[in-house]
């Protein structure tokens, strides 16, 4: 309990260090982590939950990660995309119930009218909302151009995580046609376009350890993200690791954990509590904020859409409106004495300290 409490202590820690707090197991010990982790959110990032209103635009994807329900090989899947004005109507509601920000996420898609249209999307995204709503992409790999556009259009923050920063095991968990490499390029890509970079990993995966955990967090401050989104991974019924048991309540504790120790190691950035967390508890998201993060992407996508966006089993929230999700969550957040940063972006400070390095 002396040495952790050194541990704890300390930003700066090496990949050793991070892997002996993620290994902690007794009651005692994980409660002085998560209790360090929230002081030092407190201090640097403040007792603000921001909101961003996760709109699932299209689940159709041309790529065929195992672990994903909506891959591409997956037939069981209805395919949608969203319309246009259906896009613009969850965006305009997310500006009116003041959510401050946006995420329009999908399936990989890249083609020059895809550019265009997301163009165009975000365009009139800004025009519609006075220019007020912040706008984050989640929509994979692309080149440095589309990047670039989509930036210049309006985005400011950009999602894309790693998966996994082990090489061997994305090589385990990806078609032989993904690459490793063009994933980390396109991390590299974003930040060089001026965007808020985020990124992130699956936690419990198969063949993955604690060892693998900490070089992720390791991967984080090397790279120098200014945001993460990380979450348990949950099998997929109709996937190739559909058969992969997993401990629901270790694999939670486990990503409360990473996000412990991501704010102890990098105390700015934005850490979001994910949907997958709650997937595993219902009071998931809760949980995360108790441990260190300061995000939340409720759901807006149009309810007729939610049961074709399953990325894992049990995902949370598919049947309520967006309307009952607010009332639902407010409750939630303002009963952990934490309040909502209704109407402001929330931007990373991790983002301002970098560039101006
Ligand atoms: N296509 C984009 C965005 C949509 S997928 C992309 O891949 O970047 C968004 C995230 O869902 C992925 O990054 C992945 O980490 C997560 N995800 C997919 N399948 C999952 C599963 N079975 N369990 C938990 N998270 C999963
Ligand atoms: Fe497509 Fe993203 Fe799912 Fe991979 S994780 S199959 S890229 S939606």
């Amino acid at each position: 309990m002396n040495d952790i409490n050194n541990i704890l202590k300390r930003e700066n820690l090496s990949e050793t260090e991070i892997a002996a707090l993620l290994s902690l197991n007794s009651e005692e010990d994980i409660k002085a982590l998560f209790e360090r982790a929230y002081s030092v959110k407190t201090d640097r990032v403040g007792r603000t939950v921001y909101y961003r209103g996760i709109i699932e635009m299209s689940n159709i994807c041309s790529k065929d990660c195992l672990y994903c329900g909506i891959r591409r090989s997956n037939s069981n899947v209805n395919r949608y995309s969203m319309t246009r004005e259906e896009i613009i109507d969850a965006a305009v509601f997310a500006y009116r119930s003041d959510y401050g920000s946006i995420v329009l996420q999908s399936g990989e898609i890249k083609s020059p009218e895809f550019t265009e249209y997301i163009e165009g999307l975000i365009t009139e995204i800004k025009s519609k909302t006075d220019s007020q709503l912040g706008i984050t992409l989640s929509l994979g790999e692309q080149s440095s151009k589309t990047y670039r556009r989509w930036f210049e259009a309006g985005a400011h923050r950009y999602l894309l995580r790693i998966e996994t920063s082990s090489r061997d095991l994305y090589g385990k968990l990806h078609p032989a046609d993904h690459s490793y490499d063009e994933r980390v390029k396109c991390l590299y890509k974003l930040q060089e376009a001026g965007y808020q970079t985020g990124t992130g990993v699956m936690i419990g995966l198969p063949g993955q350890t604690v060892e693998h955990l900490a070089s992720d967090i390791a991967f984080f401050r090397d790279i120098d993200i200014d945001m993460a989104g990380m979450g348990p991974f949950i099998p997929h019924e109709d996937t190739p690791l559909k058969d992969y048991d997993i401990d629901k309540e270790k694999q939670l504790t486990l990503a409360l954990k990473m996000i412990a120790v991501l704010r102890i190691v990098m105390q700015d950035i934005n850490i979001a509590a994910t949907t997958a967390l709650q997937a595993l508890d219902p009071f998931g998201r809760e949980k995360g904020i108790m441990a260190g993060a300061n995000v939340i992407m409720p759901n807006i996508t149009d309810r007729k859409y939610r049961d074709n966006y399953k990325l894992y089993n049990d995902k949370p929230c598919t049947d309520e409106d967006s309307d009952a999700c607010r009332d639902c969550l407010e409750h939630r957040i303002e009963g952990l004495g934490e309040t909502i940063g209704y109407g402001r972006w929330g931007d990373s400070k991790h983002y301002f300290n970098r560039i101006k390095r």
